[in-house]
């Protein structure tokens, strides 16, 4: 379904971004899916010819798709096997949203743009992807109609660890996302471990590459300028 919507052009551009980006990716099967998803689906006919360049791109409403090699690193830090409910936050172009369709049971995805989360729904159902529920939402309340998740993704740069979203994780699962200011962020992984004795959510913190998002904007987030 997938392979047969594209392009031979796309997928030449295709099978050399997954060899000369994802350098230090090393989870056969997110290369695999980086390799399977048509990227030049996610952004505009304008921006479709630099739909494999090294960088983030335009998608409209001031946000962007997100460079492919952060979507890889990103998605590899979650450790994927297949079974899981993944949340992620910050749907965009649906992206990054079609690779953790691609590699796991159920994603439940949640975008504050309207517009974005519309197209992203419309792109994902084009693609056949029907493990994927896209919904406009704030994010950074996280859904506890869904939860508990196996694993969480944001992104968008937080300004602190939204303690909201370890709490809709499993003890054990890992939530991945960058904090920071509004320019430069650190790629975070807190994987929950149990709660302490009066019921309070502990994490362990590994921290990762540098990275920049735009901001995430919300209750437990950026506050809307
Ligand atoms: N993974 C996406 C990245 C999109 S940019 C892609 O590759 O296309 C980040 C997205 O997060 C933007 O679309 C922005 O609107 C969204 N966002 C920001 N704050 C949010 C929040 N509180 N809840 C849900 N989405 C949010």
């Amino acid at each position: 379904m997938i392979g047969s919507a594209t392009s031979g052009r796309f997928e030449t551009l295709r099978r050399k971004m997954v060899q000369q980006q994802l350098g230090g990716i090393v989870d056969g099967r997110v290369r695999d899916a980086m390799a399977m998803i048509p990227r030049e689906r996610f952004v505009g006919s304008v921006m479709q010819p630099r739909a494999y360049e090294d960088g983030p791109l335009p998608i409209g409403a001031g946000q962007t798709i997100s460079q492919p090699w952060i979507v890889a690193r990103m998605t590899e830090l979650l450790g994927l096997d297949g079974h899981e409910k993944v949340l992620e936050i910050g749907t965009g172009s649906g992206y990054q949203t079609a690779i953790l369709a691609a590699l796991t049971r159920k994603v439940i995805s949640l975008e504050r743009i309207g517009d974005l989360a519309r197209s992203a729904r419309r792109r994902l159902s084009d693609l056949g992807l029907s493990n994927v529920t896209v919904l406009a939402s704030d994010g950074t309340m996280g859904r506890s109609d869904y939860a508990p998740y196996d694993a969480v993704i944001v992104t968008a740069g937080a300004p602190a660890i939204p303690e909201r979203l370890i709490e809709q994780v499993v003890v054990g699962g890992p939530v991945v996302i960058p904090v920071g200011d509004a320019k430069s962020q650190v790629l975070l992984r807190l994987t929950r471990t149990p709660d302490d004795d009066s019921g309070h959510v502990q994490w362990r913190e590994e921290r990762f590459e540098n990275c920049r998002f735009v901001p995430l904007i919300g209750r437990f987030g950026w506050k809307e300028q």
